[in-house]
């Protein structure tokens, strides 16, 4: 049965102390928690990668990316491959971000070839998808989000899709304090659950964690977390205070 999740996407943010202190405190923080319902991730940046991953072997969670080259290895400049990640203990690796679509022109495909990379070594893809604002006041929001599905993952077997999270991220609501409400967070999940048991079949739509992503914070995560197809949150700005990261981690009913 698929999990409850929280992940937390640190962005480009913290300099090492700062780092060192914030995965610290969550690390101290979640030993209060009862946290076997719910997986938590933090995905810092590439440099704090074994930092968090060390933490992590003592700790409640688990250490994720923020992103992975589609290519295996070799003269890529910059670029960082699924096996340097898993041979710094990751397990997770958010794709198709947004903010990663816009400013480096990441295409479905692009993201199609870093799913398969990670699936390689084991790593968890969290493959995000959204509307644009003018998307969503066009109408389009069901026929882009269906088609950021066929193109990015559907190339997957059934097995292979079932090991997979998908993050629903309206780009209008990401750091804008513009959440989605809860109906429309669970009218996109429902849709892109649906559209999962379309292509493979209801065992495998029931296995995959869908996760809201946008504005998502400690004061309205309880609600969103209680839509029956919301599986939990990938948290943007407030995953960088310990305490407002653990009230959202804690807010599953
Ligand atoms: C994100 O960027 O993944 C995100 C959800 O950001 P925020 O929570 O800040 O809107």
């Amino acid at each position: 049965m698929r999990r409850n999740i929280v992940a937390g996407n640190w962005k480009m943010n913290k300099l090492f102390p700062e780092a060192d202190d914030l995965i610290n405190n969550i690390a101290e923080q979640l030993r209060n928690f009862d946290t076997s319902d719910v997986d938590v991730i933090i995905c810092p940046p590439f440099p704090y990668l074994e930092l968090v991953s060390d933490v992590s072997e003592d700790g409640d969670f688990f250490t994720g990316a923020q992103n992975v080259s589609k290519f295996e290895n070799g003269a890529y400049t910059g670029e960082v491959s699924a096996t340097m990640l898993k041979s710094l203990g990751v397990d997770y690796c958010i794709v198709g971000h947004s903010e990663r679509r816009k400013y480096f022109k990441e295409t479905n495909f692009d993201i199609a070839q870093k799913i398969d990379r990670l699936l390689n070594e084991d790593i968890t893809p969290i493959m995000c998808v959204g509307e644009t604002l003018e998307q969503r006041e066009n109408e389009k929001h069901f026929e882009v989000i269906r088609t950021q599905m066929e193109e990015g993952i559907f190339h997957l077997k059934a097995d292979d899709m079932q090991r997979c999270i998908i993050a629903y991220e309206p780009v209008w609501a990401i750091g804008t304090g513009q959440t989605a409400t809860k109906e429309q967070a669970q009218e996109i999940h429902a849709f892109i659950r649906q559209l999962i048991c379309d292509k493979y079949n209801d065992d495998v739509a029931q296995e995959v964690s869908i996760l809201y992503g946008g504005s998502c914070n400690a004061k309205n995560a309880a609600e969103l977390f209680a839509m029956p197809d919301v599986d939990g949150g990938l948290i943007g700005g407030a995953s960088l205070k310990s305490k407002d990261f653990i009230e959202i981690a804690c807010s599953f009913q």
